[in-house]
C-alpha cells in the first residue's frame, strides 16, 4: 500500500480563504482583526517564523503589528508592553515568539497576555479550558494536526491514537484534542520503554519529538494515519520530520510530508485564532 499524502499546503489554502472572508466581514464592520507579534533578541529562526506570521496576516486581510526588541530588553519592560497591547482595542491577538532570552520568565510572559488575546493558547487558562472541554483558543500546531486528520474523512470515535511527545505546546494539547474527538489516546515520551509496541497498535500516530527516524516502517500499523510534527535536518541539511517518510508511506494509509504538512497549518490556525478572537471581542 502507498499512503495518500495529506497536503497541508492545499488544506491551508482552503482554511485561509475562509479566514480572509471572515476578516473582510469584520473589517467591513470596523473591526479588522489585529495581531501583535513580539520578537525579543536576534535568533535567526525566530525572525523567520515571525516574518512568516506577519506576511500571512497581510495576505489575508488581518492587520499585524510587529515589535522587535533587543535581547537586553528587561522582563518588566516586556510585561508593561504586553499590558498596553491588552488594553488596545485594535489588537485581538498577542503572540510573543519563543524562546525568550534566559533572564525573561516565559510563563510570566504568557500569563500576562489577556486570556481573550492568547492566540497561541499557551496560558494556564487556555490549557485548562481545553482540558475541561470548554470553548477557548486552541494551540495552533495540534489544532492544525486535528484539521489534517479530519481531512482524511476517517471517524476518530473508537480509534486508537498514539501521540509521541508530551510538551505543553504540542504533545499534551494534541492528546486532549484527540480525546475530545473520542479517540482512545496513548501518550509516549522519552521514558516509554518500548515505543514500537504502542505505535504498532495505533490507527493514528502523531510524532512530535524533534528527532529524525523516530518512527520507522516496522513501527506502523498498515493503513494508519501518520502525522509528522517534527522539524529536523538530515545529513544533507534538508528539512525532514520525525518519520521515515519514504518507508512509512509504503505501510501507512495517510501521511503528512515535511515540509508541506503540519508546518503551513500552524500559521493557518494562528490566523483562525486571531479572527475568532476578533469576532468574540
Ligand atoms: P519538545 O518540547 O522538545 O518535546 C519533545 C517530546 O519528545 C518530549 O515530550 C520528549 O519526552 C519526547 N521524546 C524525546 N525523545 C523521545 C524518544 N526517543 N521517544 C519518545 N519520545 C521522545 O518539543 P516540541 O516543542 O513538542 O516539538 C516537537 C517537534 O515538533 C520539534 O521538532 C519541533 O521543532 C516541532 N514543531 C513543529 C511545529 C510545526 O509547526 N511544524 C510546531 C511546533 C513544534 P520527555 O518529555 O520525556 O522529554
Amino acid at each position: 500500500m502507498t499512503a495518500k499524502t495529506i497536503d497541508g499546503v492545499a488544506l491551508s489554502k482552503l482554511i485561509r480563504a475562509e479566514v480572509a472572508t471572515r476578516a473582510a466581514g469584520l473589517a467591513a464592520r470596523g473591526r479588522q482583526p489585529g495581531l501583535a507579534v513580539i520578537l525579543v533578541g536576534d535568533d535567526p529562526a525566530s525572525a523567520v517564523y515571525v516574518r512568516n506570521k506577519v506576511k500571512a496576516c497581510e495576505e489575508h486581510g488581518l492587520r499585524s503589528v510587529m515589535e522587535v526588541y533587543p535581547a537586553s530588553l528587561g522582563e518588566a519592560e516586556l510585561l508593561a508592553r504586553i499590558k498596553l497591547l491588552n488594553a488596545d482595542a485594535s489588537i485581538h491577538g498577542i503572540l510573543v515568539q519563543m524562546p525568550l532570552p534566559k533572564h525573561i520568565d516565559p510563563q510570566k510572559v504568557i500569563e500576562t497576555i489577556a486570556t481573550a488575546k492568547d492566540v497561541d493558547g499557551f496560558s494556564v487558562h487556555s490549557a485548562g479550558a481545553l482540558m475541561a472541554g470548554l470553548p477557548g483558543l486552541r494551540p495552533a500546531t495540534p489544532w492544525g494536526c486535528m484539521k489534517l486528520i479530519e481531512s482524511t474523512g476517517v471517524a476518530l470515535k473508537g480509534k486508537h491514537a498514539v501521540v509521541i511527545g508530551r510538551s505543553n505546546t504540542v504533545g499534551k494539547p494534541m492528546a486532549l484534542l484527540l480525546l475530545q474527538a473520542h479517540a482512545t489516546v496513548t501518550v509516549c515520551h522519552s521514558g516509554t520503554p518500548d515505543l514500537a509496541q504502542h505505535t504498532r497498535q495505533a490507527d493514528i500516530v502523531v510524532a512530535a519529538v524533534g528527532r529524525r527516524g523516530t518512527l520507522t516502517a516496522d513501527m506502523v500499523k498498515p493503513g494508519a494515519i501518520v502525522i509528522d510534527v517534527g522539524i529536523n535536518r538530515n545529513e544533507a541539511g534538508k528539512l525532514c520530520g520525525d518519520v521515515d517518510f519514504e518507508a512509512v508511506r509504503e505501510v501507512a494509509g495517510w501521511i503528512t510530508p515535511v515540509p508541506g504538512g503540519v508546518g503551513p497549518m500552524t500559521i493557518t490556525m494562528l490566523l483562525v485564532n486571531t479572527v475568532q478572537a476578533a469576532e468574540a471581542a
